[in-house]
């Protein structure tokens, strides 16, 4: 392993392990000393396709040649197609282009309350949020979070956001004012500690929304394209479509982009010159995007990460049987599966990593594992050995 940076100029702001990677391909990445690393961390679930996947090498270096940057004061038609096809798969009749899940965010929110605002209710500005989720690190987005961890020492917090506890319908219906514009919710919450949410729930708020004419806000940055199996993780659900969406992280595959996604409806108040953003729909954001569509859309890939849920699964539930004392169990959709810890799950993850297997705590004292969309059985089976001789040296130590 490498030696701490003793001299870093950085922001202290991340607290990073000394490791130094130089270079990835597929579910491994290697250390500028040549150790490999299995990547069950996928850079917080964005490298949905691995490293160095070679369409998509393919398609950054054709665009690079081309055309990297023209601003948005012109036609698009990488943004057209991108947009499209994001359109054709699901909900949404209108895309946004961003760089990062916060923008799409901050896009979400706007578009709610300007609608509202064009259409006679412009006292309608609060976004109901639930506890543990996770919206990004903007002021507006730490906001929309809630947890005093992100918000302490910020200021004040931005107006307009209230949180109620995860899963407690009276406080839902008890927070629905004549001042409310939206309800948001991750339909699996990542960052909270891979927590998803009931189907009958997501219908339940759907309902909701309409009883109160209110937007159905999701944010799909972590869950959505592909990631549990299904383009959008809210697809499992029938009668549960959002009116405004967010994404990012995996659509991009490791190159900064993201997107919010409307119906024509909640984006009908978002006229020329109420948004804008220099780099979003950038060129060579949008070639990246398109080249990682043309591989979840290819036939049988969803059914591919299906089917590699299922055996993660599987083989998760036996270690965490096997290791009662460390573990309390699995919970999770697709290929985003949380171990609930019984010890520190910071603990858990650095023994992880001292076998070489990349994963990310999150919430709840559980350790994420959010590898490429692409791995195999093998890959499977290979962490989930790492996981139990780590999990075994861990119980000898005591
Ligand atoms: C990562 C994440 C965000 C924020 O995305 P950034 O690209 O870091 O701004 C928002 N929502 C969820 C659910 C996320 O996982």
């Amino acid at each position: 392993m490498a030696e701490t940076m003793p001299n870093s100029i950085l922001y202290t702001a991340f607290a990073r392990v000394p490791i130094h990677f130089e270079r990835g391909e597929g579910v491994r990445l290697y250390t500028s000393e040549g150790e490999e690393y299995l990547d069950f961390a996928a850079g917080i679930a964005v490298n949905s396709l691995g490293h160095s996947h070679p369409h998509l090498v393919e398609a950054l270096k054709n665009q690079a040649e081309k055309l990297w940057h023209v601003s948005n004061l012109y036609e698009s038609p990488q943004q057209e197609s991108l947009g499209r096809r994001l359109c054709e798969n699901s909900f949404a009749d209108r895309v946004f282009f961003t760089n990062s899940g916060s923008e799409s965010m901050e896009c979400a929110f706007k578009t709610a309350r300007r609608w509202h605002h064009d259409n006679g209710a412009p006292e309608r500005v609060d976004i109901i949020t639930f506890e543990g989720a996770f919206h990004g690190r903007t002021l507006a987005a730490i906001s929309a979070g809630g947890s005093e961890k992100y918000m302490m020492g910020f200021g004040p917090k931005v107006g307009g956001f209230e949180q109620v506890p995860f899963g407690d319908h009276e406080a839902l219906k008890a927070a629905i004012g004549p001042t409310t514009a939206a309800i948001l919710i991750e339909p699996v919450q990542g960052e909270g500690g891979i927590r998803p949410v009931p189907h009958q729930c997501l219908r339940g708020l759907r309902e909701l929304c309409d009883e109160h004419g209110l937007f159905l806000i999701y944010d799909e940055v972590q869950c959505g394209i592909g990631r549990t199996g299904k383009m959008f993780a809210h697809q499992w659900v029938d009668g549960a479509e959002p009116d405004i969406m967010a994404i990012a992280k995996g659509i991009g595959g490791g190159f900064p982009v993201g997107a919010c996604l409307a119906s024509e409806r909640a984006a009908s108040a978002m006229t020329p010159g109420s948004h804008g953003t220099t780099y979003g729909g950038n060129p060579l954001a949008m070639a990246v995007g398109n080249a990682v569509l043309d591989v979840i859309l290819e036939d049988g890939f969803l059914e591919q990460v299906q089917q590699r849920a299922i055996f993660m699964k599987q083989r998760l539930a036996q270690l965490a049987d096997s290791h009662s004392d460390l573990l309390e169990g699995v919970r999770g959709d697709g290929l985003m599966q949380g171990l609930k810890c019984k010890v520190t799950n910071t603990d858990v993850v650095a023994a992880f990593r001292d076998h070489h297997l990349l994963t990310v705590p999150a919430g709840d004292n559980v350790v994420r594992l959010i590898p490429p969309l692409t791995l195999t059985e093998e890959d499977i089976q290979e962490a989930v050995d790492k996981m139990d001789t780590a999990l075994t040296e861990m119980k000898s130590a005591g």
